[in-house]
């Protein structure tokens, strides 16, 4: 019969991993007790993990279904051969890792802002990892490992537009953000004089902008940072951040086991370099490191 691991055997299996990933010869040493596995695969498996966990269950089927983003750059756009890259795709690929499951294994779902909760509520995904703000009224329906990163939310305008410079210059405008973001839901709650032109993912707010349908496009910084990067000379982010969205990982309700093994997942990587090396892999190019945030184990 099977116990759970003391919580250094598991950094231990962590650690053979993130060799195993950086092409270290599997034939060097191998403290945690398994066989090691061979060139870049992920060394977990079933036997790793505690009996009838969700970490065991998806070791055992060697296969996760991942909600990201398809069309942010930085976090989660979908490239031309239909898979998925970014900072939220390099976090997803770790958990997934840790899981031994290797990224061909990885079955990438498309999540907007409005179909995370309800995806993950159905199971038809086994994680989010999609810009996804930890907050009180969707932990009602959701569990988030993380923070993982701390965004906030700001304004993104036409390169020649001089008028809009912050929030409150919103009030009369056309705004376009996300239905089900809570940038969407800032503003009507807290600015009800700007008219929101909701749409279904953010992309969708490109071409509004363009042609003088809506003034101004709100959401995450790193969210408007990666479309201002997209199209040079088109676009510009204006004032300061005025909210906190600290992004975490959504996951089923009351699965407080593989929350725990998330966030250990998380705090390992912020230790070990490879956080800070995902970020530099993906959002860095854009978007300087930050301090990796404190995870947050409610
Ligand atoms: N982080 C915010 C949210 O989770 C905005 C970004 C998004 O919609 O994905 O609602």
């Amino acid at each position: 019969m099977r116990t759970t691991r003391p919580r250094l055997r598991r950094f231990g299996a962590l650690a053979a991993t993130a060799l195993a990933a950086s092409l270290v010869l599997a034939a060097c040493g191998d403290d945690d007790g398994d066989d090691g596995g061979s060139g870049s695969e992920p060394t977990a498996d079933a036997a790793d993990f505690p009996e009838g966990s969700t970490m065991a269950e998806l070791a055992e089927a060697g296969e996760i279904t991942v909600g990201t983003k398809f069309d942010q750059p930085l976090f989660g756009l979908v490239g031309p051969d239909g898979t998925p890259v970014g900072f939220d795709v390099e976090i997803a690929k770790m958990i997934a890792g840790e899981l031994g499951i290797s990224e061909d294994n990885i079955n990438w779902v498309e999540t907007v802002s409005a179909n995370r909760e309800p995806f993950i509520e159905d199971g038809q995904v086994d994680i989010v990892v999609a810009t996804y703000t930890i907050n009180d009224e969707r932990k009602q329906l959701v569990d988030f490992a993380g923070p993982y990163f701390n965004a906030g939310q700001t304004i993104m305008v036409l390169e020649s537009n001089s008028d809009i410079n912050g929030p409150d210059d919103l009030a009369g405008r056309n705004v376009c953000s996300v239905e089900g973001s809570t940038p969407a839901e800032n503003i009507r709650t807290n600015y009800p004089e700007a008219v929101l032109f909701p749409t279904g993912a953010y992309s969708d707010c490109l071409e509004p902008l363009r042609n003088g349908q809506v003034d101004a496009v709100t959401t995450d910084n790193v969210i408007l940072s990666g479309f201002v990067d997209q199209n040079p000379g088109e676009f510009k982010l204006v004032g300061d951040t005025f909210t906190e969205e600290p992004y975490g990982i959504g996951l089923a309700l009351g699965d407080t086991e593989f929350r725990n093994w998330i966030n250990d997942v998380l705090e390992a990587s912020y230790e070990d370099g490879r956080w800070a090396e995902a970020w530099e892999e993906t959002a860095g190019a854009v978007l300087e490191t930050p301090d990796p945030p404190q995870v947050d184990r409610y």
